[in-house]
């Protein structure tokens, strides 16, 4: 595509990402604080982009979205044609505008060439969500039903973005797809995880009923390990995709008396979102769960964290801290979500170390970033030794609560009755790189059950990275079936004589 007079305009017209309502406002409900850009903003933001020769935002979008393209067609008003785009790559293009770290993808400086040269990231995230809310108003966003039906059936397990994109694809593609999850509706950690104010349900709600709109069949309260194993399932379909997310909680190893009463970040968030047909784990007091009133520690410094330390506010707790024991610097997560924690009045206590733990105070040991150490990977270490330099100040703090927000991994495969499933040493499911097929026949595997937590986008690449090679699977085994059929029928009638 060239460039025209509808793009390049970076000079005259600054970056303005959308407008974020004022703290005070938004701490007293759940909804989403950033606005939807009017078709007017839009257009002008999308109409910064420079057109680059070689898109490294388009690079470094594990969709690899083509966003140039979208962009110009946004910036012209070519609004159902950029809609068209943005979803040929991305099955839930609105919710990545919503929640993607822009700043870590696409919007990164080192992907953005505006970004580098001074002139501020183009809005690349806000339009995407702009051209796909749009979308559903305009009634673009359809059901895609196939033109012709297959004999295949594929059971997907786990609705959330990585079984959603796989089952998506693969309706397209005409095969019959029956959808199980332990919640009563899908979305998987985007309408059971994610707060509201950082995705509002309804956005992945539309999204999950386009899928069963296009045919997928859904079933919900259904727990594999529990219900069925993966053998029983697996005899009621051609392929199963496993796409069960990553929910076995790392607990912090706290010395102390009060192991018992720590919170776990993902229950806390699911507790607090009230959100119907939520399947809530075994024995969950949703009272206890309740920051309201009550001082609340969180530990841990990435995203969940953040959202925990958000949802406190929300409720209307006395206070909440949120106790790192790494630097600012060393956090994977992204800077913006960072950012708002903070002007919200998160404070969060960098390096700062857990000495004892009882269920009404923590005791801590803190480092100012030049009395730390430093590890193997260069990140800050509190040392408690004062050699070198290195010094500590003690301190103790009283809580009613405290939540650990300190990482995730997958369930072990006997949980969920796939004894015979291989994991790799970090605990994810093993799957063959190029196809996503795990060690036993016509299994897959996709999403943060395989890669381990990660991100939306990355669970919605490898649904459909997946489902292209289900397809591929299926084809084969619909091309091998009937030759085998007349190879088995005519070993049939060869007497063990002729045989020879
Ligand atoms: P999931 O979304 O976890 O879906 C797995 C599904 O499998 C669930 O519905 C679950 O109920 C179901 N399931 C599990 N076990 C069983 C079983 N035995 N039987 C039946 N069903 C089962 N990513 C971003 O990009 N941006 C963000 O801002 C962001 N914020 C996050 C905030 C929090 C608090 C958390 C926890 C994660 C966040 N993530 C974010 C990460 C993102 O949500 C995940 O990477 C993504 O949802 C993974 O998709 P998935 O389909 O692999 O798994
Ligand atoms: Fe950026 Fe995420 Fe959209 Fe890709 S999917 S363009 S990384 S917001």
């Amino acid at each position: 595509m060239t460039t025209s007079g509808t793009t390049q305009r970076y000079v005259d017209i600054p970056r303005a990402p959308s407008e974020e309502r004022a703290v005070q406002e938004r701490l007293h409900d759940f909804q989403e604080i950033a606005a939807r850009f009017s078709e007017e903003e839009a257009r002008r933001q999308a109409s910064r982009c420079e057109q680059c020769g070689v898109p490294y935002c388009h690079v470094y979008c594990p969709l690899h979205n083509n966003i140039p393209d979208w962009l110009r067609l946004t910036a012209e008003g070519r609004f159902e044609e950029a809609y068209r785009l943005a979803e040929s790559t991305n099955n839930l293009p609105e919710i990545c505008g919503r929640i993607c770290p822009q700043d870590r993808l696409c919007e990164a400086k080192w992907a953005c060439t505006l970004e580098q040269a001074g002139h501020g990231t183009v809005t690349i995230g806000a339009v995407e969500q702009f051209l796909g809310d749009l979308a559903f108003e305009k009634g673009w966003a359809r059901p895609r039903i196939p033109r012709v039906e297959r004999q295949h059936h594929v059971g997907i397990v786990g609705a959330g973005p990585a079984g959603l994109a796989a089952a998506e694809e693969l309706r397209a593609r005409g095969y019959a797809v029956t959808l199980y999850d332990r919640h009563r509706l899908p979305g998987g950690l985007l309408r059971f995880g994610i707060p509201g104010f950082k995705l509002e349900k309804p956005a992945i709600a539309r999204r999950g009923q386009l899928v069963l709109d296009a045919g997928a069949r859904f079933i919900g309260g259904f727990a594999l390990g529990r219900d069925a194993t993966l053998a029983e399932l697996a005899s009621r379909h051609d392929a199963i995709l496993l796409a069960l997310g990553a929910y076995r909680a790392n607990r912090p190893a706290l010395p102390g008396a009060g192991e018992g009463t720590l919170i776990d970040g993902l229950t806390y968030l699911l507790a607090s979102m009230q959100e119907p047909g939520a399947a809530l784990p075994d024995g969950v007091d949703v009272e206890r769960l309740d920051a309201r009133g009550r001082r609340v520690i969180v530990i841990g410094g990435g995203d969940t964290a953040m959202d925990c330390v958000r949802t406190a506010l929300r409720q209307g707790c006395l206070g909440v801290a949120c106790l790192y024991r790494r630097g600012e610097l060393d956090r994977s997560g992204s800077r913006r979500e960072l950012n708002k924690a903070q002007a919200e009045g998160v404070q969060v206590l960098w390096q700062t170390e857990i000495e004892s733990y009882f269920p009404n105070t923590v005791t801590m040991v803190e480092a100012a970033v030049g009395s730390c150490g430093v590890d193997e990977g260069g990140r800050l270490v509190v040392r408690r030794s004062n050699a070198n330099g290195y010094k500590v100040e003690q301190r103790t703090i009283d809580t009613d609560m405290t939540i650990s927000a300190t990482g995730s991994q997958p369930e072990l495969p006997a949980a969920y009755g796939a004894d015979g499933l291989i994991t790799t040493e970090n605990g994810v499911v093993k799957v063959d790189p190029e196809t996503g097929a795990t060690n036993l026949p016509g299994v897959f595997a996709a999403g943060d059950l395989s890669r381990g937590p990660s991100l939306a986008v990355w669970a919605i690449r490898d649904g459909r990275a997946v489902a292209a090679c289900i397809h591929r699977y299926l084809c084969a085994d619909a091309v091998a079936a009937p030759r085998k059929k007349i190879v088995r029928e005519a070993l049939a009638t060869l007497t063990p004589a002729s045989a020879e």
